[in-house]
């Protein structure tokens, strides 16, 4: 033991050792509840039957075979089901292996499909601050998190980036939702025509920002009128759902809350559930006849992409979605979950917002709930957060607020749709005792 390159180096992490419905379990026998489905992944628990059984028959069957030589009965069956429940237009499915991966083939398809097009100089992407969209280079020169991106300077995709949709810091006082989110998505009407439209491949954002932000949902109409804008100037738009897609919002894609449809769609993390590590890029029939009217090749492709081990896991995933009716269940525990953090938290000094879309929800931390003043981030107030939830056995994900002090530290919960009542009373227990301890340490 010894020789894993850890993400903390400085971390004396426990060794998890096994995994019971939406609890794991380390060596000592320690029992965590995963509140945040570690992050926003394990949206069936961890022990699965139906996804376990179909990995093992996969595998007794064929556990791999080169998407370059074969097609496979597993990604074929996953790619028709997808499709089958995904919003209208949606036609392809384009298989990888985890969302940084998604992220940056929808780059790619992007700028491809303006070549194909003959619009060469269609390379530039639009972002938003305070987003999230992997970790690679190319996805981390789209997101918009200041402290990810700057030790690495410069980026090299050329991208800009507006202000995002953030009613609780953003919207003005008597300004109705339907107003703030036209005033929001119209910034990116402003900084197309200040590129040039001629200039801009696609414009990327997450329907709810995960990590970054905090569940923070679209306003009313907000993306609708980003489709508007994005159909109006030629420019692609990009949903990233690799968070708060897969049922986690209550619909199994996100955007079906908006009622649109992207050109191209980026998912992982519930599509494997944690079983297996799998993500998919979906593109409408127009982005994919471009390509195929065109020179009839994507000019991408990795070793493990529509793996049919994975493949089969993410078929198992949804079907047993469907099936058991979790989707209900996350939109029930999700009014149960966010009048329990209410009822515990809604008048906490410490706690500016509440706030989330199905049994996707997070707290905002405030020094000051009149003025919304962060907390000074050298405090890391978030680390405290985590390590005490996870001393009281919660695994839940707290993250940093903005360096530059535009959102505070936040905690995201993201448990497994199918928690119960008494999960719900864990959760809120936990976190009770866990803010408590951290709290007593901070001024006001
Ligand atoms: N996009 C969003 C919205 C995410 O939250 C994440 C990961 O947290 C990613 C992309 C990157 O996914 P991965 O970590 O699987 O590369």
């Amino acid at each position: 033991m010894g020789h894993v390159f850890p993400r903390h180096t400085k971390a004396n992490l426990p060794t998890a050792v096994a995994g019971e419905g939406c609890y794991v379990i380390d060596q000592n026998g320690k029992r965590y509840f995963d509140g945040s489905g570690g992050a926003a992944v394990s949206c069936l628990g961890h022990s699965d039957q139906a996804v376990q059984n179909a990995i093992k028959k996969q595998t007794d069957q064929l556990a791999f075979a080169h998407s370059g030589f074969f097609t496979t009965e597993p990604a074929e069956k996953l790619a028709d089901l997808l499709i089958a429940n995904a919003p209208e237009g949606l036609d392809r499915v384009y298989y990888v292996s985890g969302g940084s991966e998604a992220i940056e083939a929808a780059l790619k398809l992007a700028r491809q499909y303006h070549l194909e097009r003959g619009d060469n100089d269609r390379s530039h992407v639009i972002a938003r601050w305070q987003s999230y969209h992997g970790n690679t280079i190319g996805a981390l020169s789209a997101g918009g998190n200041k402290w990810r991106r700057e030790p690495f300077m410069p980026m090299l995709v050329p991208m800009s980036h507006i202000d995002p949709c953030y009613p609780y810091r953003d919207q003005q006082e008597g300004e109705s939702d339907e107003a703030y989110g036209l005033r929001a998505a119209n910034r990116l009407e402003a900084e197309i025509l200040k590129v040039g439209p001629e200039k801009v491949s696609a414009f990327i954002c997450e329907p709810v920002v995960g990590a970054t932000m905090g569940a923070v949902a679209a306003a009313p109409g907000y993306l609708k009128r980003i489709r508007e804008i994005c159909d109006q100037y030629g420019v692609l738009l990009i949903l990233d759902e690799v968070m708060c897609g897969m049922g986690r919002t209550g619909t199994l894609f996100a955007c079906e809350h908006d009622g649109i449809t992207p050109d191209i769609l980026c998912i992982a993390k519930g599509l494997g559930a944690g079983y297996q590590p799998i993500g998919a890029m979906l593109c409408t029939g127009n982005v994919y006849s471009a390509i195929e009217d065109g020179s009839g090749f994507f000019q991408h492709g990795h070793t493990y992409q529509g793996h049919p081990t994975a493949c089969a896991a993410g078929h198992a995933v949804i079907s047993t979605m469907l099936e058991r009716n979790l989707l209900d269940n996350v939109n029930k525990r999700s009014q149960q979950l966010m009048q329990a953090l209410t009822d515990a938290f809604g008048q906490h000094p410490f706690i500016g917002d509440i706030r989330g879309r199905g049994l996707f929800i997070a707290l905002e931390l405030v020094k000051n709930r009149e003025t919304k003043t962060p907390f000074d981030p050298n405090l890391a107030v978030h680390a405290k957060i985590k390590k005490a939830a996870f001393e009281n056995g919660l695994i839940c994900y707290p993250m940093p607020g903005t360096i530059d002090g535009k959102n505070g530290d936040h905690v995201l919960l993201a448990p497994p749709f199918i928690i119960e009542d008494n999960h719900i009373e864990e959760i809120v227990e936990k976190l009770s005792v866990s803010f408590l301890s951290v709290f007593n340490t901070l001024e006001s």
